[in-house]
């Protein structure tokens, strides 16, 4: 396994307490070691485990609420960092840290940093090597700084889908030590600024430009134009609600003398607007699924900023990824 899973913290957490029955959790990518998690956990610990199936996409995706409904009185989130919001079931969080090497993939990025001073940014699997990167390019007269983001983020230097603020620093350049080109587009595009992206797992460097993004999206928003009903979705996910978002957008929408519904939904799947028959979505759920997952749906579906941009709310030159 490549990824260290905090056995002892877990055990510690749960042993002798009052917890009866405990869930355990875990994102899409790392379900595959759920079996042997609960098996080991099973011999070590006197208490009534279940995985949960549900699917799971990040720390904002608890389902504390159906977990409920089996008498589950904790839950045992792996692979993220907290975020906060109202939990009905003691939730904790254990990252999960990635044992993967990456002194080759930093001193590869050398070739492609400019200044001596950079932002660093990086995922919950990588998180704990944080000090050790600041450390390696301080050595090379590189000072690689990091921030705390705002509320939403719990360890500095991290990154989501959803939330760029702890790239939000002076530096010209940044540094985002990771998988996928999501997190370093949106910090790219939110800091108008050179990324760097290196990936630990295929040791590729790469930097992200996001022109060739904004002139998609932009087409996308001009189709979208010409549209007259729009479902507006809204998350059921805790830590993804954002209702008085999704009601500015309906009136912004029907300001433009065009109709828009809300739509509350849990897993924003492409069969699960198929029906609806709307001319175009406004998702106020994950920004991801807009922007990664924009082909696997059959209409099209945009950000919240961008339904403002097509509807004349915001100047199309003030493009901004979705965060929260
Ligand atoms: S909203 Fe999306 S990007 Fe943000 S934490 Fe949840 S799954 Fe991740």
């Amino acid at each position: 396994m490549r990824y260290e899973i905090p056995y002892n913290e877990i055990k510690t957490s749960i042993s002798g307490k009052e917890f009866k029955k405990i869930a355990i959790q875990l994102p899409e990518g790392l379900k595959r070691y759920g079996k042997e998690i609960i098996q080991k956990l099973e011999k070590e610990v006197e208490k009534e485990l279940i995985l949960s199936g549900y699917p799971c996409y990040g720390a904002c995706d608890t389902k504390d609420k159906e977990l409920e409904k089996l008498g589950i009185d904790k839950i045992i989130h792996l692979g993220h960092f907290k975020i906060p919001f109202k939990q009905s079931i003691e939730t904790e969080y254990f990252p999960i840290k990635s044992n993967l090497k990456i002194k080759n993939t930093l001193e590869k990025t050398l070739e492609f940093i400019d200044k001596n001073e950079i932002g660093l940014i990086t995922t919950p699997q990588h998180i704990h090597k944080i000090d050790k990167i600041k450390e390696f390019f301080k050595n090379k007269g590189i000072e690689a700084k990091t921030s705390k983001g705002n509320k939403r983020i719990t360890s500095e230097g991290l990154v989501l889908g959803c939330n760029f603020s702890a790239a939000k620093i002076k530096q010209k350049e940044t540094l985002y030590i990771g998988s996928g080109e999501f997190h370093p587009l949106g910090v790219a595009l939110s800091n108008k600024s050179k990324v760097i992206a290196a990936n630990p797992e295929t040791n590729q460097i790469k930097e992200i430009g996001y022109k060739n993004f904004i002139k998609k999206r932009y087409s996308i928003i001009g189709k979208i134009k010409d549209l007259n009903d729009f479902g507006i979705l809204i998350s059921t996910k805790k830590g993804q609600i954002r209702y008085n978002l999704a009601k500015k957008i309906r009136k912004i929408i029907e300001k433009a003398n065009k109709t828009g519904d809300l739509i509350a939904i849990d897993d924003v799947l492409p069969n699960e607007l198929i029906n609806f028959g709307y001319e175009a979505y406004v998702n106020t759920s994950c920004p991801r699924l807009s922007i990664d997952d924009y082909n696997k749906f059959e209409m099209p579906i945009i950000t919240p900023n961008e339904a403002k941009i097509a509807f004349g709310e915001k100047d199309y030159q003030k493009y901004e990824m979705d965060e929260f």
